[in-house]
């Protein structure tokens, strides 16, 4: 269905025009005629599909002469970045309507500033919630004549904990009111909102993330255990994305890796919500401009943000939720172009995950070898033969080959000194990985094993459940392929096949217990022997006995297990 079969008016037409959209999305065929008729929505659809327009077309429509000094519309975002990008686009609908009057108000920014724009006669204000309330109470913003509200990105809000203040701000308008609810899930919490504060709604879902995911080519790539940043530039050197954003999943990850990859050389710039707004603006400026080509971000910070062509999404750490792997990727692949999700894994725990993430998403997520350095040299070099083919010379260039004729040097050989070096430049700083360690599959009956000594014991609360979730974690191996375990006050003993030996050494140097760094080595005879400490319970049986107890249960069910008997030991030893 075309925008033009709608019944808008010429200037609403005229602006969809100009920003070239002419089919509607599905969202925005099934709500916008809903929407224009008065009715109270829920709108169930994913990132990407157009819900801005879906009711942003409909609020700067129902805006008329007579709403001059009024909010008549009230739209309710998570983020103000979120909040921004939905008044920006919201002002480009109403290029043609003068009496429409928009206005974004979010913490973090001038409160006179939004004060005085609220005054000079907002009909459409576009807030975050906290924010919103905060003029409310200052009477800067009244909703007695307020038509419409509506939340978008319900589902983001409510998990960000504003589910207070956007009850208060439902209280606050009037009743009569249409409530608007967009969301990409529909957890208990917004269908609870939905009941207490709609009035008949109409559902609007679309079907899954089909759409959107099929656009987007998924892949994987597995990696030793504290390798990820050293994958990521590998990446990035091979892929050379001009704009591409990779997601961590906390402010301090987010901080540590930008920092690492400016000092390589990328363009990267961070993002997250402890950043204050002049930063987060000029972030986002510098990354939809394309001088900065690498964005790092946390899911709340990039939740929603709509830039064109972003090339691909990183998965540096993979998402807490599977909801939010879909809402990473979806940063690429908008509006019908293609895009590329690619995620970074290590360890066998998070292999699981990505699997059950692609069960959710119902794609497929291939995986790819990590590009090795010839495969980075060949891609380089078609790079330098299209910038060599597209530059132009200059008169002292032609001086300096003349200078070197002179020397022997002609111009072939000349070019080439000059390629070589721009190839080695160009590869000289990259990770090197060693072949990828296979996961190693099978029962290990009588295998010659030796002793690994690590050194954090009792002392530190540490059971063997802490002890094997860290194993399989780091080497990427089953808790089957682990012997026993005994724990004493300072160091632990744990039993493993004499083949891995070193290589659990090696992939187990940065590892951490339960918040220790510790140090993993073989252990040797003249090491001082102390009792264990708990010998019954923290032996394990041998290796034919056991079954794979560990490899699919995530990490705080294996801790949970363990935590009534932490509790007893402490309080018997006080
Ligand atoms: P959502 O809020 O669902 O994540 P957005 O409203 O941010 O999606 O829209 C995603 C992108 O699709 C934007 O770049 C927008 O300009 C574009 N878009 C929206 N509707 C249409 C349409 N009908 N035709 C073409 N592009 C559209
Ligand atoms: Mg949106």
């Amino acid at each position: 269905m075309l925008f033009n079969e709608l019944n808008l008016s010429q200037e609403l037409l005229d602006a969809v025009d100009e920003l070239g959209y002419q089919d509607m999305t599905e969202i925005q065929q099934q709500s916008i005629p809903l929407l224009l008729e008065g009715s109270d929505v829920v709108g169930l659809s994913n990132t990407g599909t157009g819900k801005t327009a879906a009711f942003g077309i409909p609020a700067v429509e129902s805006i008329t002469e007579s709403d001059r000094k009024r909010v008549a519309v009230l739209i309710l975002c998570p983020t103000r970045e979120l909040a921004m990008q939905a008044a920006d686009e919201m002002r480009k609908y109403a290029k043609f309507k003068h009496c429409v009057r928009i206005c974004a108000v979010f913490g973090g920014a001038s409160m006179e500033k939004q004060i005085h724009e609220l005054k000079r006669g907002a009909n459409i204000v576009i807030g975050t919630p906290g924010r919103v309330l905060d003029h409310i109470r200052r009477r800067t913003l009244k909703l007695d004549n307020l038509r419409c509200l509506i939340l978008d990105e319900a589902d983001e809000m409510l998990n960000m904990g504003f589910r207070e203040d956007i009850e208060s701000v439902l209280a606050e308008s009037p009743e009569d009111r249409q409530t608007v609810l967009f969301s990409a899930t529909m957890p208990p919490e917004i269908l609870a909102i939905t009941e207490k504060y709609q009035n008949d709604p109409v559902k609007v879902k679309i079907k899954s993330a089909q759409k959107t995911v099929e656009s987007i080519k998924q892949f994987y790539f597995e990696v030793p255990m504290g390798r990820k940043t050293d994958a990521l530039k590998l990446l990035l050197a091979a892929y050379s994305p001009t704009s591409a954003m990779i997601f961590c999943n906390t402010k301090a990850m987010v901080d540590q890796l930008t920092e690492e990859l400016i000092k390589s050389g990328f363009r990267a710039a961070g993002l997250h919500g402890d950043m204050k707004q002049v930063q987060r603006t000029q972030v986002m400026n510098g990354f939809k401009s394309k001088s900065t080509e690498i964005l790092v971000a946390t899911d709340v910070a990039a939740r929603g943000i709509d830039v064109n062509d972003v090339e691909a999404v990183f998965n540096y750490d993979l998402p807490q939720d599977n909801e939010y792997y879909i809402h990473r990727i979806g940063r690429t692949g908008r509006a019908g172009k293609e895009g590329a999700a690619y995620t970074i894994i290590s360890g066998r725990r998070q292999l699981f995950d990505l699997r059950a993430i692609e069960k959710f998403t119902r794609a497929e997520i291939t995986q790819l070898p990590l590009p090795d350095k010839d495969e980075i040299t060949a891609l380089k070099m078609d790079s330098i033969v299209q910038e060599i083919s597209s530059a132009e010379s200059v008169h002292q260039a032609y001086m300096i080959l003349d200078r070197l004729a002179v020397q022997g040097i002609d111009s072939r050989e000349a070019a080439a000194r000059l390629i070589s070096s721009k190839i080695n430049d160009a590869v000289k700083n990259l990770p090197e990985f060693k072949a990828p360690v296979p996961l190693r599959h099978g029962r290990r009956k009588d295998c010659k094993t030796v002793k690994v000594d690590i050194n954090i014991g009792r002392n530190k609360r540490i059971a063997p459940n802490f002890i094997i979730a860290a194993l399989t974690d780091a080497t990427g191996m089953s808790g089957r392929d682990f012997g026993k375990i005994d724990i004493f006050d300072a160091h632990t003993t744990v039993e493993v096949p004499e083949t891995e030996s070193d290589y659990i050494i090696d992939s187990t140097n940065s590892m951490r217990i339960n918040g220790h760094q510790v140090e993993v080595k073989l252990l040797t005879e003249d090491r001082i022997r102390e009792k264990p400490a708990r010998r019954e319970k923290s032996s394990r049986a041998p290796f034919d006995r056991r079954k794979s107890a560990y490899g699919n249960r995530k990490k705080q069910d294996i801790f949970s297990d363990y935590i009534p008997n932490r509790k007893k030991r402490t309080k018997k030893r006080h």
